[in-house]
């Protein structure tokens, strides 16, 4: 069993009389250890497919699987839950909280999961650790440089040792050489052994990640996956573009 697995996913909005098709049959796997990215450009469903992956909303048909666990029947409190432990968020604008500090800002997952205050610290320091910023703890995200706080947002969504970690446009208000040093942690942290899944509508950026799965108007419209092509199984382990053609539309 895949640690993902969705069949036929669709998500419908009703608007003004008019039916979006924001997500409209998806069906698509995912394996622990693996590294992938979700792209297309604006509008074709992407963020939609990513809050419904990350238990943030649930598909209006079609069934999602996460972990053993029958994701379309659980209950609010249920998914609550499952979020907490099993998923980590890096977001596009980082979504700390400007009064907290570092170490409580990463501590924060702990707290909503029970961990004690002694506990807490330790793992979240081990988190910032595993960000380069031990030495940050203190300040507040204001403090910090965009690429800081990406990492400590980055931190929080490791500390609770997820099953997977989404990052929907993670250096999308970053400057390149930032961009590409948090697309380098990333790159890390799945050699590590993470399942990381990047959202983005920039091509470069996904060309990072071994396996790519390109969404337009809420379908999967073309996939890059070196397992298909008989390569490694090891997908976690190559590095960037080897041996893996371009996507479409990918120059
Ligand atoms: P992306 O992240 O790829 O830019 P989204 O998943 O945000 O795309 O949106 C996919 C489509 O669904 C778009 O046409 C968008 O306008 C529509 N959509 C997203 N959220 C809503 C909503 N809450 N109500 C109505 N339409 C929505
Ligand atoms: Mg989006």
């Amino acid at each position: 069993m895949a640690l993902v697995e969705i069949r036929n996913v669709c998500k419908f909005y009703h608007l003004g009389g008019e039916e979006i098709r924001a997500l409209d049959g998806i069906t698509l796997d995912i394996e622990a250890g693996e590294f992938l990215s979700i792209i297309g450009p604006s509008g074709s469903g992407k963020s939609t497919l990513m809050h419904i992956l990350g238990c943030l909303d649930t598909p209006t048909q079609g069934s999602y699987q996460l972990d053993g666990v029958l994701i379309h029947e659980a209950s609010t409190r249920q998914l609550a839950a499952i979020r907490n432990q099993k998923i980590g968020f890096v977001f596009q604008f980082f979504n700390l909280l400007p009064k907290l500090n570092v170490l409580q800002n990463v501590e924060l997952p702990m707290i909503y999961s029970n961990v004690g205050g002694r506990d807490r610290r330790e793992r979240a320091m081990a988190a910032l650790k595993l960000v380069d910023l031990e030495n940050r703890s203190k300040h507040r995200p204001s403090q910090l440089s965009g690429g800081q706080q990406q990492r400590v947002a980055i931190a929080r969504a490791l500390v609770n040792q997820p099953k997977i970690v989404f990052a929907d446009e993670p250096t999308g208000n970053l400057d390149s050489n930032t961009g590409a040093a948090i697309l380098d942690l990333f790159r890390r942290l799945s050699t590590e052994g993470r399942t990381i899944a990047l959202v983005t509508h920039d091509p470069s950026i996904a060309s990072i990640t071994p396996r790519r799965i390109e969404i337009r108007d809420g379908k999967v419209s073309n996939e890059v996956d070196p397992r298909l092509a008989g390569l490694s199984p090891k997908f976690g382990h190559l590095t960037a573009g080897q041996g893996i053609p371009p996507a479409a539309g990918e120059a």
